[in-house]
């Protein structure tokens, strides 16, 4: 403390300096507005001399400030810096004070640029699309609510529901560096040539929404959509690769098919699925009749959820035989739900929807619980040498997590080397998990893999020699009239040798003939087969009285067709039909 300094002083001294020290800005102005005391964070604030004294002034925007200021309203002044930064400084004025007889205007100032750039963020997120920059779904929601709850007439518009055709497969097969880059530019493709009052907005995965607005009649909407279906022909290149992609379109028209969001968004949708269920790649308006189909797709669906619930499955079993001795080499389980009539029901008409609708895992696993209820039974019918073969959807083979569960659960039955796991081609391509990550497990545990359905999958007959599996099942759509396709003789011989040379076993699917079955044996070095000709799928239960209690445990299947519904099957022992 300086020596002739008094008490007074001194207090005053050290109140200057903690005014001049707050962290928050303060300033005190007189009536014209000029500025008696500046703190230093308001001086930085707002780019004010600090201690300005009497000749600080604002300049016009602060003048305009200071208006509302004095009004006792808060204001935020927004500042541009170099590097094209934002500063952002919240001002707070308190009505003004009569202070040592003049009226003094006193505010506080706070630096809000973090805060300001965190809620433009969250406002970017919510409204725009990251990786294409899109307008989101909240957008074009907001819109299209907005043309239609607009006073006065309202002009028609359309609503179109975009869908990326296979763009999973794109996606595990290149990777997502490149789907991400794909959509990117096929978001460039579309939004090509709208009009300022149109809207684009990705609104999910691969999923767009597109508002035409206005527009003259339905022949318009359809001409603009078919121009861009053609640009979207032209193949895209990513990272060196040529890609094609289509696009599955559904459009509603207002006020035809919808008068609200919801209706429009949702009847585009319906008719966006129909194309997706007759081939992909081209436009569909909604109509009626779309809505009655997707009213019955839900019951389906809800029935399915509820079969599920109730565990209303059972599993019918096919042999694989062996041509040449009629041996039962294994079997495998075919599902089958009994609905809510108590009608059996084959996977055809429940498979795919319980993959689209995340219920497979589960289904796979009542599958294998099935099984291994009637191991006994099994073993009594089949023989305990017979192995057990499980579809597995490809979509749940190339998921690590539900595989490894389902690993887990093989090896927990005590006998995972009776097991196969027959998955189809498209489980093995390129960026799937499943020929690196899944298939060593499988190995490790001794279950078997088998390649079902072979040849109408996306892979070529090069691709067999990258994939490793122990079994390969011919699809059906070759083995047919084998005997008369001279085309369809080559491709089997080649698949023959192929596998032969790769160590894996062949079966052929779906025979039903004798004719069939006569050209394997005759012309090929084919060992095994499945199909009506042996036997349709059969349920256990079924079978139960119909075997003789005998300790023999080898089956073997009378060469005879099986008639529809009974069993042609006997045991070594020589119980036949
Ligand atoms: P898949 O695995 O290729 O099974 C063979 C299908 O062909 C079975 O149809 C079988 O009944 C039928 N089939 C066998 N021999 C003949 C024949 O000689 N002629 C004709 N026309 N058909 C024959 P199903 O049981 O209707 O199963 C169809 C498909 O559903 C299966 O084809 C399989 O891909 C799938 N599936 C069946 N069960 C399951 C399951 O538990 N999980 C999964 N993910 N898929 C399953
Ligand atoms: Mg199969
Ligand atoms: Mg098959």
């Amino acid at each position: 403390m300086p020596a002739n300094e008094s008490n007074c002083d001194q207090e005053l001294r050290i109140l200057r300096d903690l005014f001049r020290l707050l962290p928050s800005g303060v300033t005190v102005q007189d009536e014209n507005g000029t500025f008696l005391l500046v703190n230093d964070a308001a001086a930085a604030q707002l780019r004010l001399a600090a201690n300005a004294g009497q000749s600080a002034q604002l300049d016009e925007r602060h003048e305009n400030c200071l208006e509302l200021l004095r009004a006792g309203r808060p204001v935020v002044l927004e500042e541009a810096l170099t590097h094209g930064a934002t500063r952002h400084v919240f001002l707070t004025a308190h009505r003004p004070a009569q202070v040592g007889g003049r009226k003094l205007l006193i505010s506080n100032s706070t630096d809000i640029s973090e805060q300001k750039a965190f809620e433009d963020q969250l406002f970017r997120s919510a409204y725009y699309d990251e990786l294409t920059g899109l307008p989101t779904r909240r957008v074009i929601e907001h819109r299209v609510n907005g043309l239609i709850h607009r006073d006065g007439p309202v002009a028609p518009f359309a609503l179109a529901f975009l869908d990326i055709d296979n763009f999973k497969h794109i996606n595990d097969y290149y990777g997502h560096a490149v789907g991400d880059a794909l959509l990117v530019e096929l978001s460039k493709r579309l939004g090509h040539a709208l009009r300022e009052t149109d809207i684009l907005s990705r609104i999910s995965g691969d999923e767009f929404l597109l508002l035409l607005n206005p527009i003259r009649d339905q022949r318009e909407v359809g001409d603009f959509i078919e121009t861009m279906q053609q640009r979207l022909k032209a193949p895209f290149f990513i990272d060196q690769s040529e890609i094609f992609a289509s696009t599955s379109i559904g459009v509603s028209l207002y006020p035809a098919h919808g008068r609200s969001y919801e209706a429009l968004r949702q009847n585009a949708d319906i008719a966006m699925y129909r194309v997706k269920n007759n081939g992909k790649g081209s436009t569909a308006f909604f109509d009626s009749s779309m809505e009655r189909e997707a009213l019955a797709r839900m019951k389906i669906e809800q029935s399915l959820r509820l079969a599920i619930l109730e565990k209303r499955f059972c599993c019918a079993f096919q042999p694989k035989v062996d041509i040449r001795t009629q041996d039962v080499k294994g079997i495998e389980a075919l599902v089958r739900l009994r609905d809510d009539e108590g009608v059996i029901q084959a996977p055809g008409t429940f498979i795919d929807l319980a993959v689209e609708l995340g219920l497979i895992d589960e289904l796979t696993h009542l599958v294998l619980a099935e099984i291994v209820k009637s191991i006994d039974l099994i073993n009594d019918t089949f023989g305990p040498a017979a192995t057990i073969s499980i579809n597995v959807a490809a979509k749940q083979a190339g998921n690590p997590e539900f595989m490894r569960s389902f690993a887990r659960a093989l090896d927990d039955t005590g006998f995972p080397t009776r097991f196969m796991v027959e998955v189809t081609e498209d489980a093995f391509v390129a960026k799937s998990h499943f020929q690196d990550q899944i298939l060593p497990i499988l190995r490790g545990i001794g279950v078997g893999i088998s390649i079902d359905d072979f040849g109408i999958g996306y892979s070529s007959l090069s691709a067999l020699a990258d994939i490793t599996a122990d079994e390969i099942k011919i699809d059906r759509s070759f083995i047919t009239d084998i005997h008369q396709r001279p085309r369809s003789q080559g491709i089997l011989r080649a698949i023959e040798s192929l596998s032969e040379a790769l160590g894996m076993t062949v079966i052929a699917e779906g025979i039903e003939s004798y004719e069939e079955l006569a050209y394997l044996q005759a012309a090929t070095k084919i060992r095994y087969a499945q199909g009506y000709y042996f036997s349709k799928p059969i349920f256990l239960e079924d079978l139960r009285p119909a075997i003789p209690q005998t300790s023999e445990s080898r089956a073997s299947l009378s060469a005879r067709p099986a008639p529809e519904g009974r069993v042609a099957y006997s045991r070594a022992s020589g119980y036949r039909r």
